[in-house]
Parts: C-alpha cells; structure tokens; sequence
C-alpha cells in the first residue's frame, strides 16, 4: 500500500444558504444550514485515503465538539489519526460560510489549533515521514510546520508535494527543496508575477516558478486542465475531465490528494496528474469538500 504524510490545517466547515450576504451591521435569516469536514490538509487527507492510500495525517484539533467530529470523521476514513494532536488550549479551527442565491459565498477562517502546528509536533511524526512515499503540505497552517516538514523529508530523501495554498509569503529559498508544486491560477501569479490565462501565459509563470527552484511546476487551471512543466521541454497543458459541474469548491483539493495517490505509487508525473484529474472531476460533480471525494471503486469506473 502506497504510503502518504499530509501535515496540514483541518477546519470545519460550518455552511448557511443566504438570500443574501450580510453587509456590516446587519443579521440575515439564513436557509439550509450544513456542518462538514474541511480545512485543506483535512479535504486532501479524504481525498488522498479515498483513492487507496494509506495515510497519516499531522495537525491540531481543539478539545471540543468539533474536534471529536474530526476525529470521528478521520477514523471512519481510515487515515492513521496518531500524530492529530488536541491542543486543550485552542479551539479546533473553523470556516464560517455564507452562500447566496447567486453562489457568491463570503468566508471567514480561523485556524485556532491547526495554525499552532510547531516543528516538535511535525518531529514527532519523523518515523511516519521517514517511511512515506510522498509527503504532501500546504500553506493553511503556520509557515513553521511547512518549513519543518519540507526539512524533515529532504533529509531522508521523501518527495515533496507542496500545494501553495492559500498563498502567504515563505521563505523562498525552500523551494529548492520541493520536487513538485501545484498552485491554481492565482497563486502561481502570486509566486511568480505573472498573470496565468492561458497556455502560453501558464508557461511564462511556470518557468519564473521552475528558477526559484522546484522540480516540477504544475499549474491547476479549473475547467481547462493543468498545465506541467518540469524545466525541460515547453511544457504541456494536459486537458481536465468534460463533467456537469455542481460545487468546483476543493477541486483543488481534490487534484492534490489523487496526484499525490498516484505518484506514491509510482506513476510517471504526467499519469499521476491526469489521475488527479479525474478525482477533481468527480469531486465538483458533488456538493461539498470533503464529502464530495471521490472512492477508489467511483475512480476506477469513470476511467475505464
Ligand atoms: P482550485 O480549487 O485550487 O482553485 P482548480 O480550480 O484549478 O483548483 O481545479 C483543480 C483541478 O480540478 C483542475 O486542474 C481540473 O482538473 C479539475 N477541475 C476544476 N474545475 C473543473 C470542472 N468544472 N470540470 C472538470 N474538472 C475541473
């Protein structure tokens, strides 16, 4: 079984239907409302463990409600639940989401306890990320966590994924040590400068990327595919799956679970994409983050 380390944020989502977004000052009575597992390590860890992977998740959870809900959530998932940690003094980290009748959503994230991620507790899983596969992260909890687990892996030879989301400025020089990242759009403009609309645009980001100095440099490009460019040809935009979309929240989320799925079982990086790429198809076929993943037998199907 393919192994894979996620350190990373869990939140939970917590979703009201609106006729309308509140504007400062004023109360809104909301439709449906909607709790569910979120938080992007949380939605990648679902994604990642849906495919087959055997996976050990590394974050912080309030001792509350919520927290137990994770837990919960994570133990029915099978992921290795060890290294989530309860921090007693923190709350476990929440998004409060409104959607309107248009879809236009206004959100609000605290990390509470996934933002405390110290490097002690990414040293603490130093066995898991020595025998992992890949090692996957992203930038929703303290810069510290990623900048201790990009050490860790590097010093026992484990490749690293880093999903550079939601973009926050890091040292940049730890790139060198990243083997592959997969920004969407805006953070690839974020990184790089460069505003990404296209093919020929994702090139110009791509290589501004590959020269800070990561290996592979995959750009995530919502309905159109994703474009991949490892520094030595011109790079290629490799089309997305054609669905009926519903809910493109986590399609980001869900590309970087399966992609990481893939390599750590040893796919050439452009099949592991493209496998990723189908998770993310089904995953915005369904309403949600987490919930929305995809299983292993639903992957199977659509790609036969
Ligand atoms: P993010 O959610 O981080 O903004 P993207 O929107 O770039 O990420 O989506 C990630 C991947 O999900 C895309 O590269 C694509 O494979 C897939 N995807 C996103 N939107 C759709 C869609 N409407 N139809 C099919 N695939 C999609």
């Amino acid at each position: 079984m393919s192994k894979i380390v996620v350190v990373g944020s869990y939140v939970v989502d917590l979703m009201s239907r609106t006729p309308h977004l509140p504007k400062p000052g004023e109360t809104v009575l909301g439709g449906p409302f909607k709790m569910g597992p979120g938080g992007k390590g949380g939605n990648q860890v679902t994604a990642a463990a849906r495919c087959g992977s055997d996976v050990t998740f590394v974050t912080k959870l309030g001792d509350d409600l919520f927290g137990r809900e994770a837990l919960k959530h994570f133990i029915t998932e099978n992921v290795n639940t060890q290294f989530i940690k309860i921090d007693p003094g923190q709350a476990t980290g929440a998004a409060l989401i409104a959607v309107d009748d248009r879809s236009e959503n206004s959100i609000v994230v605290s990390l509470g306890a996934c933002g405390t991620i110290t490097e002690a507790d990414v040293l603490e899983a130093e066995e898991e990320i020595k025998e992992a596969d890949i090692v996957l992260l992203q930038l929703e909890t303290s810069i510290e966590a990623v900048v201790s687990s990009i050490k860790l892996a590097c010093d026992n030879g484990i490749p690293i994924i880093l999903n550079p989301a939601p973009f926050q400025k890091f040292p940049e020089d730890i790139l060198y040590n990243v083997h592959y990242i997969t920004p969407n759009e805006t953070e690839a403009f974020e990184l790089s400068g460069v505003e990404v609309t296209d093919e020929g645009t994702a090139l110009a980001a791509a290589r501004k990327i590959h020269e800070m100095g990561v290996g592979t440099v995959i750009i995530t490009m919502g309905s159109k595919g994703a474009f991949l460019y490892n520094g030595k040809e011109k790079g290629e935009l490799v089309p997305g799956f054609k669905v009926e979309a519903v809910d493109t929240t986590g399609a980001g989320d869900a590309f970087n679970g399966g992609f990481a799925f893939g390599l750590s079982k040893g796919l050439p990086v452009r099949d592991a994409m493209i496998f990723g790429q189908a998770v993310a198809a089904l995953s915005v076929t369904k309403i949600g983050t987490a919930p929305a993943m995809p299983y292993e037998h639903e992957i199977k199907d659509f790609l036969a």
